[in-house]
């Protein structure tokens, strides 16, 4: 349904997107996940068709976005991130905004109470509807800009950061929107938070400095890292912090050393980059440099842990 391909964005000489590639199947909920100023929504503006791409195409149910735009337009529904929330006018009551959308976008006049109505029972804003956007809940408000993306029926959803600056009872009324909404829509979403992302999409990317750092789903990158993956030894006395990271990281797939003092003890922490035991590696370097092991215990990185080292790129 989405196929984004080689994609690259340059904002004059600055780099924002380079190189991203995924596809995103009929249905399927895709997490964009990613630290601010990673790309996120210059991407999903992409995919609008608001910017166009510096280089790399992308494909909306088989129209071209930089070829035709406005086939592509009539597919998506887009709720932007504003200063303060989703891009509305605040001044406007709900309904006479969503008259302004629906105009805007083109719903043919005889369509559009019956487009608007439905848009907001599926946001569930039918009760707030002659209020004024400005003194409603932020809640509320991230409802009425989904209800705005939801004018027209699109076949896709694009929603840049949908639960930023909500209280975690509306972060779970709206994610629970979301997935209702799964199947029929496909729906790209971003945030820069994992749980939000892990707990609503079935499909990750994950991007940092504009570039795609991992693709998976979310069993899958968990799942990666089980078993053992970081290994904690504890070795007696307190050897030379570089020599002991030297001899370490001479052992094969290993990622990461980290070498800390602890009281009368040295604690060295290794994560390995491939599948293998890495064990019997770590003992015979202890063995070698005539170093005591007291301890040696391996765990699995959390998910969390996953991000934040893909995205700070502490490889060694
Ligand atoms: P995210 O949505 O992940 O926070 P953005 O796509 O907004 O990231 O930004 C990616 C990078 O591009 C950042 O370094 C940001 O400063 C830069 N950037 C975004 N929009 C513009 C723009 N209109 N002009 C120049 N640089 C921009």
């Amino acid at each position: 349904m989405i196929e984004v391909k080689n994609l690259s964005k340059f904002y004059g000489p600055t780099k924002a997107v380079e190189n991203v590639s995924f596809t995103v199947g009929k249905g399927e909920i895709l997490g964009l996940l990613g630290p601010n100023g990673a790309g996120k929504t210059t991407i999903m503006r992409i995919l609008t068709g608001y910017f166009q791409p510096t280089s790399g195409s992308v494909k909306i149910a088989g129209f071209d976005v930089v070829e035709e735009p406005l086939e592509v337009k009539k597919r998506i529904g887009y709720m932007q991130e504003g200063q303060q929330g989703p891009a509305l006018y605040y001044e406007m009551t709900v309904s006479s905004f969503l008259s302004f959308a629906a105009e805007i976008k083109g719903t043919p006049k005889k369509d559009r109470s019956q487009n608007i109505l439905k848009a907001m029972e599926l946001a569930g804003i039918k009760d707030v509807r002659h209020r004024i956007i400005g003194r409603l809940s932020s809640g509320y408000k991230q409802r009425v800009g989904l209800a705005q993306a939801l004018l027209n029926d699109p076949e896709i959803l694009i929603l840049d950061e949908p639960t930023r600056g909500l209280d975690p009872k509306q972060i779970i009324e709206i994610r629970q929107l979301i997935k209702n909404m799964a199947g029929e829509r496909t729906i790209i979403l971003s945030s820069h938070i994992l749980p939000e992302v892990s707990m609503t999409c079935g499909k990750i990317v994950i991007i940092d400095k504009g570039e795609k750092v991992a693709e998976d789903t979310q069993a899958e990158l968990a799942k990666k890292l089980e078993g053992g993956d970081r290994v904690v030894v504890k070795i007696k006395g307190k050897p030379d912090a570089g020599e002991v990271t030297k001899e370490f990281k001479k052992i094969k797939n290993l990622k990461e050393v980290r070498v800390e003092a602890e009281g009368n003890s040295t604690r060295i922490e290794v994560v390995r980059s491939g599948s293998k035991d890495i064990r019997e590696d770590l003992f015979a370097t202890a063995v070698e440099n005539n170093w005591i092991i007291l301890e040696m215990k391996s765990s699995s990185l959390s998910l969390e842990e996953v991000f934040l080292r893909l995205t700070t790129r502490e490889d060694v």
